[in-house]
């Protein structure tokens, strides 16, 4: 049995990265920050699948080189997935940027010493599509964001350079070593396996069940399916046609959060509100709210992706946009009744 390393096994889409591993006959090694959540790590994989004995703990800090190397022994492939994704900004963007970029690096050396067949590495379509003027420009996995643009914000930052670092130390490589995919994921929805829903994708659907998002502003977003970034990256494992590249996973056009509003409120989550906040009034509340303030960056921007690598290479069908919010509004709602 082949055994793959998923770092930040506590995090969202790295769940789903280890239930779909273990469906397709893999044994995973994943790392948590502190061992302390294992059994609710556990647990939240026990919804998917039953892990019999192929599951095991490991701990490494994105920051720490402890641990790296023993990480890796007995493993021939890796998914990186850890990578700090806070839904506030901070305000020094080094606390998002150094995590992202050294933790990467870490991941890549470690990689090579252990001799691992093939890396996975998640990075976003946040290190492709920011910081360009031509609101008409289509974007694709030949786009690069441009970090000294305007309204680049510190995670923008922190996967542009981690990625750019990845790239970077394959091509400095004198000797062939292992092979490396990049998977770029737009805003990721559907199902949450944990019961911790405080991370930006699960937290942001959580808001809108609990009316905490009083109003919808005029935001617009490109989305994946959590299940979808987790098949594509497990078979990335094995496609050949995916080494050396990366790819746009995501939805091409654009869809306003009011669509995601509407979905829930009419697929049994009243609660949810379909009213829209004036872009005038984001504006305002910007001056005040950090939060505002990130919002106000994107409002009205809508942005166009081409994700037709993606979908010849995988021969990759996205689960529909209703199926995602549907799915994640349910497992949502499921673990606020249980609290
Ligand atoms: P989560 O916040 O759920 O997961 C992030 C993971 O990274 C957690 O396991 C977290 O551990 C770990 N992590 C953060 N900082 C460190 C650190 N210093 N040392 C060790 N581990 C650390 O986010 P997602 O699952 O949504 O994101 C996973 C990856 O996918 C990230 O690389 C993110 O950039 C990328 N991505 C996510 C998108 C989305 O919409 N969700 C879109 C595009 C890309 P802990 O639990 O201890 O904090």
């Amino acid at each position: 049995m082949e055994k793959v390393l998923v770092t930040g096994g506590s995090g969202y889409i790295a769940q789903h990265c280890i239930a779909e591993l273990l469906k397709k006959g893999y044994s995973v090694r994943t790392s948590l920050r502190s061992e302390n959540r294992e059994a609710e790590v556990r647990q939240a994989i026990a919804k998917e699948v039953d892990a019999k004995n192929n599951l095991e703990f490991c701990q490494l800090n994105l920051n720490e080189d402890e641990g790296w190397n023993d990480a890796m022994i007995g493993c021939s492939y890796v998914l990186h997935v850890a990578s700090p994704f806070p839904f506030k900004e901070p305000k020094n963007e080094n606390d998002v940027i150094i995590p992202a970029k050294e933790g990467t690096i870490r991941a890549l050396k470690a990689a090579k010493k252990a001799n691992i067949k093939k890396l996975i590495l998640t990075s976003s379509v946040a290190a492709i599509q920011y910081g360009h003027d031509d609101p008409d420009k289509v974007f694709d996995h030949n786009d690069w964001t441009n970090i000294e643009g305007k309204n680049v914000t510190p995670y923008v930052k922190s996967k542009t350079i981690a990625e750019k670092a990845a790239w970077d130390f394959m091509e400095s490589q004198t000797e062939k070593i292992f092979d490396m995919t990049v998977i770029n994921p737009s805003f990721v929805l559907g199902p949450s396996l944990s019961d911790d829903i405080g991370g930006t994708s699960t937290d942001t659907i959580k808001r809108f069940l609990t009316r905490e998002i009083p109003a919808v502003p005029n935001i617009y977003m490109n989305y994946v399916d959590v299940r979808d970034i987790a098949k594509l990256q497990v078979e990335a494992i094995k496609n050949s046609k995916s080494n050396g590249k990366r790819f746009a996973c995501t939805s091409n056009e654009s869809v306003p959060l009011l669509d995601i509003a509407k979905t829930l409120s009419t697929n049994g989550f009243p609660k949810v509100t379909t009213k829209t906040l004036p872009d005038f009034v984001v504006k305002f509340l910007a001056l005040f709210s950090a939060e505002m303030k990130t919002m106000k960056t994107f409002l009205n921007q809508k942005i166009t992706m081409d994700n037709s690598q993606t979908v010849d290479v995988f021969s990759w069908t996205p689960i529909p946009f209703e199926k995602t919010i549907i799915d994640m509004g349910k497992s949502i709602q499921d673990v606020m009744d249980n609290r």
